[in-house]
């Protein structure tokens, strides 16, 4: 799941032909105070933190200025803000405008209806989570044709937006549904929608790209700016590596296994906080690579489980053997193994010369790694 930042998500607003304010982003409340003065911003303007989460409006996250020394100090008070645990790095200036009504608009894509939905309610500028049912209006849409003229009609009808804005709004689902398609997008929110002088503008914005087909959108692969930089690390290398909270490592094959190893720790009251998922990987220096990455992230002991399929448990252990007489002494960790499946014996063999056991049961040897790891706190 790729969220695009308002900012982006309007700037493919405006190439799929949808009306957006024009706005700048800024990184420091001098460049905010600059652009002002230069008449690049209107006065009096809207200073919006460029962060993920919603309910910025409410949380202090927008402000207004009426002047550039005032744009300098919205900047620089919502550049320190910890805005839901997020840090705010980007500020959106906007010209600000006089809202006549507040519209909500989105494409959804409904998981369990399996189509898009073209979503509609006159009641925006709140979440759509807090709006009653009721005066929420879903239609299913067939991806084929993609938006009807009908559906676009009824929106118009739900909004009771008649005449030219009718008109402005069926251009608006054109544009929306060819961005949803041509982007691969998951979600094309509006919200708020506004009538400002008549005319329908959209002043926030939320589009979510499809994960699957991040490979046909190489322009995100950089926007994903929070990862660890052990994880930045990992994703040079193609290594799938997440680290959470918590102190005991594991490193299991699929993304399956991997869960279900969580999860059994977890539950004798372990606490699992790096995830390095070895996949289908047959190449012994890949998996010393993958263990060298773990040992950075200190975690205070490891549990390797992994089922032998395509990646032979021969394989494993010589990588991780390996990798164990290169990390240094002051880096080092208890390590539980269990190593089922192809070429088991041989496996469990060389982790044996090593000095490692393979405990066979599942619980029994998970019991161990949370044991190692200073027991249940
Ligand atoms: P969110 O709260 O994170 O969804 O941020 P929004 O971009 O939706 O902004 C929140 C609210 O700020 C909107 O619902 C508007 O009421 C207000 N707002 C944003 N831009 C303008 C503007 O140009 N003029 C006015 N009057 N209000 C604005
Ligand atoms: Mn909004």
């Amino acid at each position: 799941m790729v969220k695009l930042a308002e900012w982006r998500g309007k700037a493919l607003f405006r190439k799929y032909g949808m009306p957006v304010p024009s706005g700048q982003v800024v990184r420091s409340a001098d460049e905010a105070e600059r652009l002002v003065a230069a008449g690049s911003v209107p006065l009096p303007c809207v200073v919006k933190a460029q962060v993920l989460a919603g309910g910025r409006g409410k949380g202090g996250a927008v402000r207004f200025a009426g002047s550039a020394a005032e744009a300098r100090d919205a900047t620089a008070a919502i550049l320190g803000l910890d805005f839901k645990g997020e840090k705010v790095r980007e500020v959106l200036l906007e010209g600000k405008v006089a809202i006549g009504r507040e519209l909500y608009v989105s494409i959804a894509l409904d998981r369990s209806l399996r189509a898009p939905v073209l979503i509609a309610s006159g009641q925006g500028g709140v979440e759509i989570e807090t709006v009653a049912d009721g005066a929420i209006d879903r239609q299913p849409i067939d991806p084929f044709p993609g938006i009807t003229g009908y559906e676009r009609r009824r929106a118009a009808r739900v909004l009771q937006l008649t005449g030219t804005l009718a008109g402005e709004l069926d251009a608006l689902l054109r544009g929306a549904w060819s961005l949803f398609q041509a982007e691969d997008a998951e979600l094309v929110e509006i919200n708020p929608l506004a009538v400002v002088d008549g005319h329908l503008l959209a002043l926030d914005s939320k589009v979510i790209i499809e994960d699957d087909a991040a490979f046909r959108h190489p322009e995100y692969a950089e926007i994903q700016d929070d990862r660890t930089p052990l994880e930045e690390i990992a994703r040079e290398k193609d290594i799938a590596f997440v680290q959470l909270d918590g102190n005991i490592g594991v490193i299991a094959n699929g993304a399956g296994l991997t869960m279900a190893t969580l999860d059994v720790l977890l539950e004798l009251g372990g606490r699992p906080g790096v995830f390095l998922d070895l996949g289908g990987t047959d190449d012994p220096r890949k998996v010393t690579e993958a263990f060298l990455l773990m040992a950075q992230a200190r975690p205070t002991a490891v549990f390797l489980n992994i089922f032998g399929g395509v990646t032979r448990c021969d394989t494993v252990a010589t990588g991780l053997v390996a990798a164990m007489q290169q990390v240094p002494e002051s880096n080092r960790f208890p390590l539980v193994a269990r190593i089922r499946g192809n070429n088991e014996r041989e496996g469990i063999e060389i982790l044996r010369a090593a000095g490692v056991t393979s405990i066979p049961d599942l619980r029994a040897s998970a019991e161990a790694v949370v044991a190692a790891a200073g027991g249940t706190p």
